[in-house]
């Protein structure tokens, strides 16, 4: 009897690291499997056909098996293979996308997320691919991520009065916006223009998204913002910050 596993699944690579010189063992995201680990033995010759595919940012089909006795996966082939070579061609994607990569390593997943962390991935990928647009993939990055945690901010109007106003003031721990008169922390700011463009990519899906015009003026009320919250979420500053800040 084989003591060994098999399953095929959905991927996408997130990081490797060399071993015993011509191996490497690589962190990857599935739909159905979530981030796991798994070993590409050979894939540092550059005959092996794994070189070209297990690195960073490249979607595959992984066909692993997984040793029982040392509960390991083992990769034994790969298929429809889309190496994102985009992604690792430009300095500013390759930290967008390191930073994505970080994000996700240091969150914790349920199985019933798996399928959304994966995808969320994936679409804010592709509008680097399809749009070239760091600030608006960074944006649906990081509002999809917030919704994902638990996250959700009153946005459209003042959350305690319910008053329109031109400008607000934007409040972590109660949860949204306020007016002048209302809001007891005074300390940012937030235009009701760029209040209503975050409210839309909470609320609306990828495929509308995509079209939407990110303004350079509204990325900047919202980017030390959203690094405040994220600072808030992980309870520190993660190591790809600093990279992204130099992005921006
Ligand atoms: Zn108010």
């Amino acid at each position: 009897m084989s003591n060994e596993k098999y399953s095929t699944t959905d991927a996408i690579i997130l990081k490797y690291q060399t071993f015993r010189e011509i191996d490497r063992n690589f962190t990857f995201i599935s739909p159905t499997i979530g981030i796991q680990q798994a070993t590409a033995f050979g894939a540092e010759k550059l005959k092996s056909r794994f070189c070209s595919v297990v690195q960073p940012f490249v979607k595959t089909k992984l066909f692993l098996s997984l040793s029982q006795k040392k509960n390991l996966y083992k990769l034994d082939d790969v298929a429809e293979v889309d190496t994102n070579d985009f992604l690792r061609k430009d300095l500013h994607f390759i930290y967008l996308s390191s930073f994505y990569v970080d994000v996700f390593l240091n969150t914790f997943m349920s199985s019933e997320e798996y399928k959304s962390f994966y995808h969320l991935l994936l679409y804010s990928f592709e509008v680097l691919k399809e749009k070239k647009d760091l600030k608006k993939s960074f944006l649906f990055f990081v509002t999809k991520f917030l919704i994902l945690s638990g996250y959700g901010f009153h946005l459209s109007n003042c959350r305690k009065c319910g008053e329109l106003a031109e400008n607000y003031f934007f409040d972590l721990k109660k949860g949204g916006i306020f007016c002048y008169s209302c809001a007891e922390s005074k300390n940012i700011t937030i235009s009701s223009k760029t209040s209503l463009l975050w409210k839309d990519f909470f609320e609306k899906r990828f495929i509308f998204l995509k079209e939407d015009v990110v303004d350079k003026e509204d990325f900047f009320e919202l980017f030390p913002i959203i690094l405040e919250i994220f600072k808030n979420i992980f309870e520190k500053e993660l190591k790809t910050i600093p990279i992204l800040k130099e992005i921006f």
